[in-house]
Order: structure tokens, then sequence, then C-alpha cells
């Protein structure tokens, strides 16, 4: 077989090829050759260029401009014969990579597991049943059916199309879908004009299709050339350019300080070593150089709290956006409501009758209105209305787990048990009316017709939006099978009744057609017989109530998009306690229809957006119009689609968010987020958790900042003043390293703050390093240079030895910053009122580091390397209340003027 692999298989003719891959078109290849061929050509998967290996990215954490300046301060010490002081940078450049290494493993790691776990599926027909299954496991030889919104799983030799479009942009770079068909074409037609091939990886935007699976994985067009795609910068978001900008600034800043005032202490004759020293260790302290590497930590920790949440961010720069989204676009059929829909009412023959029994269940029955002597059986119009409903529809029951679920379309599944509920039997319907042609629905066509053959005759049935279906109808079904000439408005006035209770209307017509017929766009909406309206009820779901309400007490406004009717979703707009300007609770909610937007200029609806909370009827173009309108209104704006003509409008949003369950490939390769849910109430946990985050990354700049300014301020005084300095330089390597590690990473597991969902969302425009920020900065860094060289005067005018005094202001350093992580915990509430416990986290790392600074201050070696010395508990005590009067200071400054 594997010389079969380079055949020109669009100059074959299809069977040909199917005869060649040894599979009969009809059913399939069996299990049994499934798992043989899948043990001779190996999984369906393209082995890509492996992003980083561990070693490579050990090897990088050396890439940067301040590991460069430790090694080179490394290297000058060692010439100069300072073996420990050496030694000492050499170990802290080893140790800062090891933990580097170390953090971003794990980002990777928690990144890596999210896409693995989007794996997508594909429709198969193996012995002769058609099966959902992982890409990943089909083989050459089987028989893929493609619909719109797949993605093309391997590639393949069509074998039979319907209007069938695929994007081949990312293979060609031709922006618009190539038209497939099944014919062969000449053995030298280019790749970008077989029109006979469907090639893995790109998407399906219109229509249907089957083919054989010609190539798989590495054999693929995408996967010969899959060597050449670079794997993206996954880890790079706004906000980490940002920072990474800031700090090569800050780098540069901090470089021409260090180099002016080593030039600066050499003509005040200072010892060139010691000026050497005192230049690096300002540059090492003063330099924030963990910042970049420990915000994508805190976003990749987001990531996983977000995937526990049922939302899995795709794309990095999405956990960011989120905490600042101002307005949430949904859809209402299954992510506001349960999609777990049960037929209610029929009207049919002008007679209304009702449906009982709930769910997918075959319970109930259909009762005729009370006045009415027409028995439901001998409604002619309302069986023809149910067979209808049965037979132009793709979905099936299956019983599991001691209940019904419906594999396919909700929509779909109602109307199975609607017909069930009559008497009429699936299975059997199906055999007696054999499908022999359709057209698919299609969210811009609204409707879906199916082709049958009975009794040597043909029959198209139609359902779909009642506007649609009575375009294509000139009369209407009478209880007795005879026609009348259509009411319109009787059945449009049926349609708002019921509606308005909430419910999703669907009307249903046939009409014969010649024993020849096929079903195309053209003949399909003439001349048909209107045959009844199905009314069903799809609730909304509870959890979406809360969240639509916790949503907008955070400011985020809420609005339904719907292909629905404007009064159907008026109704569950009502239930679900939307509120927009225009729409109160309790009051009639203004709703736009997709005719009325279609009539707006661009301006009119920008003005008109905000106050509309639910729009109707809406056609994923327009959704495009709508996130435009919002977005040039200044909104945030996360919008949620599943169909394939969402992708341009979820590229569009700054949040696309597809459905994990019923959403097709392109949406969810188009979106930022996948719901694995589908549930609105996840949107609303996502944004909560990106608030988190935010709240955290910030809370982790206003605590580093500081110290790395006092840090740098100490350094820099002792120079100006050529003061003895108060902290040697590798005490500053070791202050730096230490509580970044230790302390400030502890931020990263602070837990969201009570009422973070009842502010309203952050100014995108806000800068990073706003008032309150630098501030802090300066109240932290003055009171860490005044403590530090405070103690230390005091200790040397008290006759302390050097050694001694120093490691008193190292403490005070360690101290106060231990104190201050308490402080950065919240922008606004003490560590009291956050309770001090809510942060284990934090006291660990406290603990810890005070371990750690008991080592340097009383044993042996330490003292040996930092030229420390033992101090006494009155020295602590001092120290103590150093970090005591810095953290009251900084709470004061929280109360005087909170945020
Ligand atoms: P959402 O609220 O999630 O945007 P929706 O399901 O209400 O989506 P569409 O799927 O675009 O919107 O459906 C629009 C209309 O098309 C429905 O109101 C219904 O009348 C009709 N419709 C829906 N599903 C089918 C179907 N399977 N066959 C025929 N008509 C359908």
């Amino acid at each position: 077989m594997e010389t079969l692999l380079d055949k020109h298989w669009h100059y074959l003719d299809g069977e040909e090829v199917a005869q060649l891959l040894d599979v009969p078109p009809s059913k399939g290849l069996d299990k049994f050759e499934v798992e043989h061929r899948l043990s001779h050509f190996g999984e369906n998967v393209i082995s890509v260029k492996k992003s980083k290996t561990s070693l490579e990215r050990f090897l990088l954490q050396f890439h940067q401009p301040l590991v460069y300046i430790l090694i080179a301060a490394g290297m000058v010490t060692a010439f100069l014969g300072e073996w420990v002081d050496s030694l000492v940078i050499l170990g802290v450049v080893l140790i800062n990579a090891l933990v580097g290494h170390f953090q971003e493993s794990n980002a990777v790691k928690a990144l890596d597991s999210l896409s693995s776990s989007m794996n997508t599926e594909a429709t198969v027909l193996r012995a002769g049943e058609s099966l959902r299954v992982p890409a990943a496991l089909i083989v050459p030889g089987d028989i893929v059916i493609l619909k719109s919104g797949d993605k093309v799983p391997a590639d393949i030799r069509l074998l039979s199309t319907k209007e069938l479009r695929i994007d081949e942009s990312m293979l060609t770079g031709e922006s618009l879908p190539a038209d497939k068909n099944s014919s062969s074409l000449p053995k030298e037609t280019i790749l970008a004009e077989r029109h006979c091939i469907g090639y893995a990886g790109t998407l399906v935007s219109f229509g249907q299709g089957t083919g054989v699976v010609t190539a798989t994985g590495n054999n693929t067009e995408i996967g010969l050339i899959s060597g050449l795609i670079d794997t993206a910068d996954e880890l790079a978001t706004p906000l980490t350019r940002k920072i990474t900008q800031f700090s090569h600034i800050l780098l540069i800043a901090i470089l021409v300080t260090a180099s002016t005032s080593f030039v600066f202490g050499i003509l005040r004759s200072q010892p060139v070593n010691d000026m050497f020293m005192a230049a690096v260790a300002l540059a090492v302290g003063a330099i924030p150089e963990g910042l970049p590497a420990a915000i994508t930590i805190i976003l990749a920790l987001g990531v996983s709290r977000m995937a526990e949440r049922k939302a899995i961010i795709r794309k990095l720069p999405a956990v960011e956006t989120l905490g600042g989204t101002t307005v949430i676009c949904s859809d209402k059929t299954g992510t506001l409501t349960e999609n777990q829909m049960t037929v209610q009412e029929i009207r049919s023959g002008n007679l209304a009758y009702t449906v009982s029994g709930t769910g997918y269940g075959k319970e109930g029955t259909i009762i005729a209105p009370e006045n009415s002597n027409t028995a439901p059986d001998a409604n002619i119009a309302l069986r023809e209305c149910v067979r209808a409903g049965l037979l132009c529809n793709d979905a099936k029951i299956l019983h599991k787990k001691e209940r019904n679920i419906v594999e396919g379309d909700p929509t779909e599944g109602a109307l199975i048990i609607s017909a069930e509920k009559f008497g009429l039997n699936h299975e059997e319907e199906k055999k007696r009316f054999r499908r022999i042609d359709e057209l698919p629905f299609e969210s811009e066509r609204q409707f879906m017709a199916t082709l049958h053959e009975h009794d040597h005759s043909r029959v198209i049935y139609l359902k779909g939006a009642v506007e649609k279906v009575l375009e294509c109808c000139t009369e209407s079904m009478l209880p007795s099978g005879e026609t009348t000439l259509l009411d319109k408005e009787a059945i449009t006035s049926a349609q708002h009744e019921i509606a308005s209770k909430g419910l999703r209307v669907l009307a249903f017509a046939c009409k014969h057609a010649s024993s020849d017929a096929t079903i195309d766009q053209t003949n399909i909406c003439v001349e048909m017989t209107f045959l009844g309206l199905q009314g069903m009820i799809d609730p909304p779901r509870e959890e979406a109530m809360s969240a639509v309400a916790a949503c907008q007490e955070a400011g985020v406004k809420v609005k339904m998009i719907t292909g629905d009717h404007a009064l159907t979703a008026e109704a569950i707009g009502k239930k679900l306690g939307l509120r927009g300007s225009a729409c109160n609770v309790g009051d009639d909610c203004r709703v736009m229809t997709g005719k009325e937007i279609a009539e707006l200029c661009d301006d009119e609806l920008t003005q008109q957006v905000e106050d509309i909370p639910i729009f109707a009827r809406v056609s994923p173009e327009q959704k495009l119009r709508l996130v435009m309108a919002l977005q040039s209104n200044g909104e945030v704006c996360a919008m949620t689609g599943d169909g394939v003509n969402d992708a341009p409008a979820l590229k569009q949003a700054d949040i696309g968010i597809a459905m994990g369950i019923t959403g097709t490939e392109v949406a969810k390769e188009a979106a930022d987020m996948v719901l694995t849910d589908d549930n609105f109430a996840s949107i609303e946990a996502a944004v909560e958790e990106g608030r988190g985050v935010f709240a955290n990354l910030l809370k982790f700049i206003a605590w580093t900042l500081p110290t790395n300014a006092g840090e740098g301020l100490v350094i820099l005084t002792a120079i100006l003043f050529g003061a003895t300095f108060p902290i040697l330089p590798l005490q500053i390597l070791w202050i730096n390293m230490t509580t970044a590690m230790c302390l400030g990473m502890m931020l990263a597991f602070e837990p969201k703050e009570p009422g973070i969902m009842q502010k309203p969302p952050r100014n995108p425009n806000h800068p990073i390093l706003d008032k309150v920020i630098l501030r802090r900065i300066g109240i932290v860094s003055v009171l860490l240079l005044l403590s530090a060289l405070g103690l230390f005067e005091w200790e040397l005018s008290n006759g302390a030895p050097v050694g001694k005094a120093r490691t008193i202001a190292v403490n005070v350093f360690v101290v106060i910053e231990a104190f201050y992580l308490f402080n950065a915990r919240s922008f606004s509430r003490s560590p009291f009122e956050l309770g001090l416990t809510t942060n284990l986290w934090a006291i660990g790392g406290a603990a810890f580091m005070m371990g750690l600074q008991l080592l340097f201050t009383y044993a042996p070696f330490m003292n040996n390397i930092f030229a420390t010395a033992p101090i006494d508990l009155l020295d602590w005590g001092k120290i103590l209340v150093c970090g005591l009067i810095s953290f009251s200071l900084v709470e004061f400054d929280k109360k005087r003027r909170p945020q």
C-alpha cells in the first residue's frame, strides 16, 4: 500500500481511488482493517518541529542582559583574584537559570496540556455506520463525511459533494474558499486547483461532501510542509511585551547610572575593585530581572485555573483581556439556555394541539384542543407536519444510562420525539421514505430540505424559520389533507402567540416532486404546501441567570445575539434578567432584529448598539458589524459563536469564545477561548478569573519595583557619599535572588479578593504604573533606604563591627520586604481584613525566607562567604520595629487614599 501513497489521486476517478485503497465507498473500512492500517501507517498526527527542547530552554535562561552582566562580573572578579565573590556570582547565575527553567517548564507544561485537550474529531463511515472519531485515529482508506464547519482531518479524494466549499488559505494563501467537486483532473493540475481533493487542516466553509482518505499525518500536504512552519511565540502577551520593553529601558538607565557611579567613585579615588563590585551590585539590585518571567508564570497559572472552570484558553493574551471585558455578546441557544428542546405546542390544519411530557422521554401524547372533534391521528396535516419534522432531520435519539439523549441538533431531537408521541416510528419512516437528496441547514438560509422516495413517487420536506418557510409556500394543508390558499397573517399571529411564551417556533412544508427530481437552491423554495408550526421550549439555564446578574453587577454588559425570533428571544431575555438602559427588569425589552440592523449605517449602529440588550434573527455577518460597532464605542468585547460563519466575528472580538460541544472546528480555530460546557456561566467564571489574574499581576509589580528601587538607592547613596557600604554587593545579590523567589512569587497564589465582581471593569487605557503604584514605589524604597542606612550607621556609631552592622542592614531589608509582601496582598484591604491564612503560600514563603536569614546570620559558612556576623536579640527587636513601621505606613497610605 505504501507505493500507492504518491499516486496522482486527482487524476484518477473516485471509484478507482476507493478500489486502489481497498475500501467499499458505501460501507467504509471495518474495525479490524482500521486497526491493521493504524498499526501500519501510525496515527494521523503531524509531528511538528518541537518548539524547544528542555536543554535549549535551560541554555536560553543565560541569554538575558542581566546574566551577561553577572557572568562578566564573575569573570572580572576571578581575574582580580576575588575567588569567593566570583564563585558566588557564578553560583547565583546557575541557581537563577535553574529556577527560571523550572518555572518556565511548568508554564509551558500547563499550556501544552491545554492544547492537547483540544483534539479535533471527524465523522467517518465504518462498517456501514457513521461515527465520530478522534481525527488522530483516521487511516488511509477511511471514508470521511464532511460538513460545513469541519476541519478536513486528512488528505482526501472527494467522492461526492454538495455545494462543498473549502477554505484553503492556510495552504494556498487564497482567501476565497475553493469550490469542490468529485470529477477527476489532468495529471499536471497544480495543488491549488485540485478541486477534487480536500487537504488536511483546511476548513469546510459551506456544504457537504464525502471522500476517501489518501494520506494521513506527515504524508499529507500540510505534513510535508509543516517543517517550514515556525511555532508561534506562545508565551508573549501585550502586557509581557510592555513589561519587557519597560525592563529594557530600565536596564539601559541603570547601566548608565552604574557606569557613571563607577567613574565617579574612581575620580574620588575609591579602590577600583570595590567600585567595580558596587557598580555590579547596583545593576543587579535595581534591575527587575524576574518581572517578565514572573508575569508569564502568573498568566499560565491563570490559564490552568480557567481550565478548571471549563474555559480553555487558546491564546495567552486572552487571560489578560478577559479581566478588562466590558461587554459579553452571547448566543442564546445552548449558552444561555439548556439546549434541551421539548415540543409543547403544534398548530396544524388551523387547530392548536398541546404536547405532554418533558425532555427527550417518549412518554407523552399530543392533546387535541377541547372544542375540536378531530382527534390528532385523524388530522392528515398534523401527521404530515410531524412526519416532515421526523424525516427532514439528521439527529438520532440514543438510550444511554437509562435516559434518552440526542446525537445531533437538539432542535431536531425534539422533532423526533414529537413525531413518536404522535405514533410515528423513526426507523420505519426512514425506511418507508428513503432519503435521496438534501439541502442541509445553514444559519444563513435558516431552513433545511430533504427529498424522499416513497411508493415510486418523490416528496420534498422543508423545515425552518417561519418567515423563510412561508416565503416558499402558496397553500396550506387542511386536516382532511386537502389544501387551501395560504393565510400568512393567521400563521404569523399564531407564531407570535407561541414565540411570546419563549418557545422556539419552526414551520414545516412539503411538496410532491417528479420521479427524477433533485434538490438545489433554485427549485426548492416555490409552490410548497404549508403543514404547520411546532413550538418547543428551551428553558434558560439556572446558572446563566445568576451569571448574567453577576456580570451586570460587575459592570459588564450582557447582550444576547441570536438567530431565533425576536419574541422568543425577548421572552427568554426577560427570564434571564438581561438589562440594558432601554430594558430594565420587568419593562419591555428593546429588541433589534437583523432586518433593522441591515437598515442602519455603521454610525447609526454604533450609536444605538449600547442601549439594546437583545438582537434577534441576526445573521453571522451582522455579528461582525455588532462587534465593530461596540469596539468603536471603546468597549472590550467578548463574543461567542459556534458556526462556521461566526469565525470573522470571533476573530474581530477582543475575546472570541467558541463552544466546545456544539462548536464547529472553524469556530474553535478562530477563537481565543473555548468553553468545554458551552455554558454562559463559564464565561462569567473566566472573567472573574481574568480579573483575579490581572490583580495578582499588579500586586506582583507593586511588590517588585519598590524592592529593586530600594536596593538601587542604598548602593547609589553609598557611592555618592563615599560612605562605607551598608550592604556589600554579594549581599545585594543574595537579597535579590532569595526574596524574589521566596516572597514575590507567592503573590501568584493570592486568591481572588472578595468583591472582585462588584467593581467596574478595568479601563484598558489605564497605565500599569499608575499613581498608586508609583506612590508605593516612592514610600517603600525610601523606607528601605532610611532603615538600612539608619540602623547601619547607628550600629557603627555604637562601636559595632562593620560585619555585624551590615548583617543588620541586610536583615532589615529582608524583613521590610517580607512585611511589605503582606501589604502588597491587596491595594485597598489590610491583610487582617483579607484573613492572614487566606494565602498560606505567603506565610510559608516568609517563614522560609526567615529560616534562610537565620542561616545567613548565624551559620559560620555563610558568615565566611557573605562576610556576615551573628547579631543579638535586641538587634532583631530594632529590625522588627522597622518592619512594623514600614507595614503600618503602607497600611495608613491605603486607608488614606483608597484605590
Ligand atoms: P443562537 O441563539 O445560538 O444564535 P440559534 O440556534 O437560535 O442560535 P440558528 O441556529 O441560526 O440560531 O437558527 C436560526 C433559526 O433557524 C431558528 O430560529 C430556527 O427557526 C431555524 N432552525 C434552527 N435549527 C434548525 C434546523 N436544524 N433545521 C431547520 N431550521 C432550523
